[in-house]
């Protein structure tokens, strides 16, 4: 992608900004002044161009010029700053030469290791140094020489006040996500750190936004350092699709599960406004079936990684975190950000949706919201200058189809690939004794399609269409509500949906729901449709038939020992 550069407006002291205006949209790498060693590996890596920020800061870092690059993760800002040094670096010294400081462990370690990456051909020594690990190790890595260290000011400081950590040949100095940095309430830290510097350094410093402590120290610390900013609306490129679905509030877990089944997910990262909301949401994923776990602050720093590695090897699909955990982390191949809770924030936004569409792979974002936060969408949309389609709620018959439909690709690659000469045998026992072959194979089917049963198709409720939308969707929305769901009240498959006054909260199972009602308004259990446990009621779909009587025996039912009302959805 192409980003537009501008001039940074940010800091304090404009006379020690200059602005860079190169014209950057078709640089290569090679005309960067890259040497050949570092040229070959990155497309070895098969980058083909620079992104914005690299063609802007390798050279001027490669210059000798201190440099301030305003753009976020996803930018390539790693690399922009890693390769210059790389260059720089003079071999058979045996001082530190370059110090990077991060605000997470997770950054150090990344950061670390793009270093290792990129210098794959130079034989570079890097170090990564960040608290909770054993000060031993470190210290012996430290002593055996190292040419570029990658660590949180914390762990730092404590190694330079040990006197293990000499930072005396350091000739280049990168705060990497500084903001986040003085927000960790790293400052002192910094600007100790800094302080012990020798004078005679090149400096770089990369941040999301520039506040105006940052502005400062970078006034205090840097000489004439030259500015880059990437517009943040240019990470979301255009390998994102925006997506919304307009739901009930009570409906988002259903609604998800549904994408879920739908949606052809790699790896998902689900963004909830709170700490709590993301074991609350994990907890009840798996309760149905889908592996997630949560990433939020209360994880310590191991476990944090433990879960970003499970995620990264695909041990686990769904990642539910909060944008404060989510805060500094790299992981490439996310096939879908979703927004559970829409962010207050338009950047937020940004933000979390840069999370995907990365590596040139096309990532889709997609935000659930109610009716009335639908000016919040606007607004977003207004502010990343791209539209937000939306996406409409898979109905029933749309994932059972899917599952047909799955179930069939299967089929034709295992039928292709043949290697069931077992199951054959079991198969000519049954045609022996006189059954058709037919019969078999669909009595096969139904028993694979067992599992299914486990997975029911989570009940929603219709979403009352507002004055908000536009005609193009009114029209479409009446058109699968008359297809799809019948006359109002009616769920699918002649069904009437019922309300039943208990829910989770109150410890209500299916089989409480089927028990109580088949009793009562004595009918069979079987035949009760979809039931949907919310937290303060449950939704059950009881056959047309049945409704009269089951609502004549109103006031019979009980869960728990406790009365429980039902009437009409
Ligand atoms: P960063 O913003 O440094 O976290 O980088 C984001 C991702 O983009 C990393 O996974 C890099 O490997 C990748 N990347 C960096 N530079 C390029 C490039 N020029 N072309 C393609 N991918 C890149």
């Amino acid at each position: 992608a192409t980003g537009s550069i501008k001039k940074a407006h940010v800091l304090q002291n404009p006379a020690r900004i200059i602005y860079v205006g190169r014209s950057t949209m078709t640089t290569k790498f090679a005309q960067l002044g890259l040497m050949s060693q570092l040229d070959q590996t990155v497309s070895d890596l098969g980058y083909i161009t620079p992104t914005p920020i690299q063609s802007e800061i390798i050279p001027l870092m490669l210059d000798g010029h201190d440099v301030i690059g305003q753009a976020q993760t996803g930018t390539g800002k790693t690399a922009a700053f890693i390769l210059p040094i790389l260059q720089t670096l003079e071999r058979g010294h045996c001082g530190i030469q370059a110090l990077v400081l991060t605000p997470t462990r997770e950054l150090a370690m990344q950061v670390a290791k793009a270093a290792d990456e990129y210098g794959k051909r130079l034989n570079v020594r890097v170090l990564a140094v960040y608290g909770g690990q054993p000060y031993n190790l470190q210290i012996n890595r430290l002593r055996q020489g190292v040419d570029i260290v990658v660590g949180t000011p914390g762990r730092l400081l404590d190694l330079i006040n040990k006197r293990k950590l000499d930072l005396s040949s350091v000739r280049t100095i990168v705060l990497d996500e500084a903001d986040e940095m003085l927000s960790m309430g790293f400052i002192e830290d910094i600007e100790e750190i800094l302080s012990t510097l020798p004078s005679e350094r090149q400096a770089a410093l990369f941040s999301a936004t520039i506040p105006p402590t940052l502005g400062s120290i970078a006034n205090k610390y840097m000489h004439s350092p030259k500015s880059i900013t990437i517009k943040s609306k240019h990470l979301t490129v255009d390998a994102i699709e925006h997506q919304y679905c307009l739901v009930n509030k009570e409906d988002k877990l259903a609604v998800l599960t549904r994408l879920f089944e739908i949606e052809d997910i790699t790896s998902a990262l689900i963004f909830v406004r709170t700490r709590v909301g993301t074991s609350d949401l994990v907890n009840e994923l798996m309760g149905r079936g889908f592996t997630a776990e949560a990433l939020n602050s209360d994880l310590k720093q191991q476990t944090r990684e433990q879960v970003l590695n499970r995620f990264r090897r695909n041990q686990i699909t769904i990642l539910v975190a909060t944008d404060m955990a989510a805060r500094g982390l790299d992981i490439n191949d996310i096939s879908h950000v979703f927004n559970y809770d829409l962010p207050e924030d338009p950047e937020l936004y940004v933000h979390r949706v840069g999370r995907t569409g990365r590596a040139g792979k096309t990532g889709i974002a997609i935000s659930l919201l109610t009716r009335k936060e639908l000016w919040r969408l606007h607004r977003i949309e207004r502010f990343t200058k791209q539209e937000i389609t939306r996406k409409q709620i898979p109905t029933a018959e749309e994932i059972e189809e899917h599952r047909k439909t799955q179930l069939l690709e299967q089929m034709m690659i295992w039928l292709q690939r043949g290697r069931c000469q077992k199951e054959l045998q079991m198969v000519n026992r049954l045609v022996e004794i006189g059954h058709d072959p037919l019969q078999i194979a669909a009595i096969a089917l139904k028993m694979a399609r067992r599992e299914e049963k486990q997975r029911p198709i989570a009940q929603i409720s219709e979403v009352q269409e507002g004055r908000f939308q536009n005609s193009r969707h009114k029209i479409k929305s009446v058109e699968r509500r008359k297809g799809r769901n019948g006359a109002n009240g009616f769920s699918e498959n002649g069904m009437v949906r019922l309300t039943l006054g208990a829910g989770r909260s109150h410890g209500v199972r299916p089989a409480d729901v089927i028990g109580t009602i088949a009793y009562h308004a004595k009918f069979p259990g079987n035949t009760i449709g979809a039931i949907s446990i919310l937290d303060k009621h449950t939704l059950v779909d009881v056959p047309q038939q049945y409704v009269e009587q089951t609502l004549a025996k109103s006031g019979k039912y009980q869960i728990h020992k406790k009365a429980v009302k039902l009437k009409l959805a």
